[in-house]
């Protein structure tokens, strides 16, 4: 399985460094983001490193392994209105080169976002 050594996302993964984990199967890790910005704000990452959801999608298995953490996750926490987001390029602010879905919920939203 590939991993990155200094990735923080993949360390999560792995447990080596802590982390708020909420959900995780055999594809997918969710874990809360330490800079919430809304009352639910949680990661959901494939274990494996890829570095964004463009490079994700090269391996349909862990793309569709992700979609379905994201919903377990959804599911687990009663959730039916939540946003998700994929950063892809530091251009519109992704700072960690491992794949995650930011999932937020617990407050309204505007569109379209900042
Ligand atoms: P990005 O800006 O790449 O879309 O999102 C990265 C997210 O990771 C940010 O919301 C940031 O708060 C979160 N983050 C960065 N480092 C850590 C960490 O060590 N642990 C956790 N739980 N979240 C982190
Ligand atoms: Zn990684």
């Amino acid at each position: 399985m590939a991993s990155d050594p200094d990735c923080i996302f993949c360390k999560i993964v792995a447990g080596d460094i802590p982390a708020e984990k909420v959900y995780e199967d055999e594809h997918a890790v969710a874990f809360a983001d330490t800079n919430p910005q809304a009352p639910t704000h949680v990661l959901v990452v494939p274990r494996e490193h890829f570095t964004d959801v463009a490079d994700l999608a090269r391996d349909p298995q862990a793309a569709a392994g992700l979609l379905a953490g994201i919903r377990a996750y959804a599911r687990q926490e009663g959730l039916t209105d939540f946003r998700t987001v994929f950063n892809t390029g530091a251009g519109v602010g992704q700072s960690v080169f491992h794949t995650h879905a930011h999932v937020l919920a617990g407050r309204p939203m505007g569109w379209p976002p900042g």
